[in-house]
């Protein structure tokens, strides 16, 4: 009998784990071959800490100090750089505000950015407090601590079928039967279908696929210190990856749970609308992917336990902000996996309440 067990081996389900594992003996099956192969395999690995809700910043703040020591070395500092075509400006200033950029000259915008197009680009906003995620790094340190705590990671383990008994649940796999006292479903875009099986009321979780494109660097510049660039209302970005660049249209297009896969008309608007701020022409995509941003319907995550068994605790609904709320979320289900109140004011505590949603 395991003390909790997670299901999902992606930032959520591992950064979990990792806290539980301090608690008690711990357990995660992951259904994939590896860790972080869904979502946590595809983002953009962008720390930014005035976006999302107010619940996210909270959150994303919160666990601010946890990237100083627990995950030293995985920020890196990045950069962030808001442009402004004419017609846009509405969109563009209500951005400047929202995201407290400071404003700056062309002249400025193009020493940092060689290649933006000064004909079309009327204004420019930048902020230094986007930084990089080493994803990958992040991931390790994490199962790392699992392990060191004597708690164990499962891959190719789907679960299949969960029973509540008198004194705990059992999850049932290809691989084998598991009891535990504590489930935490960190499944991502599987949430509701962990739910449903548990015999728990859904939250009405909708994956929302987005894609990416990878770019060799244009005219072979060296962009690895170029902040990343995004259109009003994140039409669009770009930003330095592997030595080249990653462009998204940054779309939302719901998707049931699923392996995604880019679509090519999403690509190829992507780098219609990159390429109306910059002056070099855009080359064909080296590689391209695309994942789910996993939302609840009011698109703030989803924490603690549900209503109907204080025994299932949520971990759903990071949408695109998994990673820079992972510390603090995690933390966040140790807290009320013990029973003890995570320490946030009252209003984001609901804010992130199962409760939230009718049982
Ligand atoms: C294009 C893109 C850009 C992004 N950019 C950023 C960014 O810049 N910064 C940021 O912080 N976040 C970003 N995100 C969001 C971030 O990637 C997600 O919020 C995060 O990865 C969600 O993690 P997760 O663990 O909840 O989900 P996942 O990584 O999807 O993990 C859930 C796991 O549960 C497993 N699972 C499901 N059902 C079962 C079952 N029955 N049995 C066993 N296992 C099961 C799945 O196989 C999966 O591995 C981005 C996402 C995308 C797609």
């Amino acid at each position: 009998m395991f003390d909790f067990l997670v299901i999902g081996g992606g930032i959520a389900g591992i950064s979990a784990a990792a806290r539980l594992s301090s608690l008690g003996k711990c357990l995660v099956l992951e259904r994939e071959p590896h860790l972080a192969y869904h979502s946590s395999g595809r983002s953009a690995a962008l720390y930014e800490v005035n976006y999302g809700s107010p619940s996210t910043i909270a959150l994303a703040k919160a666990g601010r100090k946890d990237f100083d020591c627990l995950l030293t070395g995985v920020l890196s500092p990045r950069g962030f750089m808001l442009l402004c075509l004419r017609g846009e400006e509405t969109q563009y200033e209500s951005d400047l505000v929202q995201m407290h950029l400071t404003e700056i000259s062309l002249r400025e915008a193009v020493g940092m950015v060689p290649i933006l197009n000064q004909k079309d680009v009327r204004r420019a906003a930048v902020s230094k407090t986007a930084q990089d995620i080493d994803t990958d790094m992040m991931i390790q340190i994490f199962a790392r601590l699992l392990r060191d705590n004597g708690s164990q990671i499962e891959t190719n383990h789907e679960v299949k079928s969960i029973k509540k008994l008198s004194d705990g649940w059992q999850l049932d796999t290809d691989q084998g039967s598991f009891m535990t006292k504590m489930l935490i479903n960190a499944a991502g875009a599987w949430g509701d279908k962990i739910a449903k099986m548990a015999n728990i009321p859904e939250i009405g979780l909708t994956p929302m696929r987005r894609s990416v494109a990878r770019l060799s660097p244009p005219s072979k510049l060296d962009v690895k210190g170029w902040p990343v660039l995004f259109g009003p209302g994140e039409r669009w970005y770009a930003k330095p990856d592997a030595g080249g660049l990653i462009v998204s249209l940054a779309e939302e297009t719901p998707s049931p749970p699923m392996d995604a896969w880019a679509h090519e008309l999403d690509l190829a608007e992507a780098l219609a609308r990159y390429q109306d701020y910059v002056t070099e022409p855009v080359t064909r995509p080296v590689a391209s992917w695309a994942g789910l941003r996993t939302f609840a319907p009011d698109r703030s995550l989803v924490l603690g336990p549900a209503q109907k068994d204080s025994s299932f605790i949520w971990a759903v609904g990071q949408g695109g902000y998994g990673f820079f709320t992972a510390p603090a979320a995690s933390q966040f289900i140790a807290d009320v996996a013990v029973g003890k109140e995570p320490s946030f004011d009252p209003k984001i505590l609901s804010d992130l309440s199962p409760s939230r949603f009718p049982s």
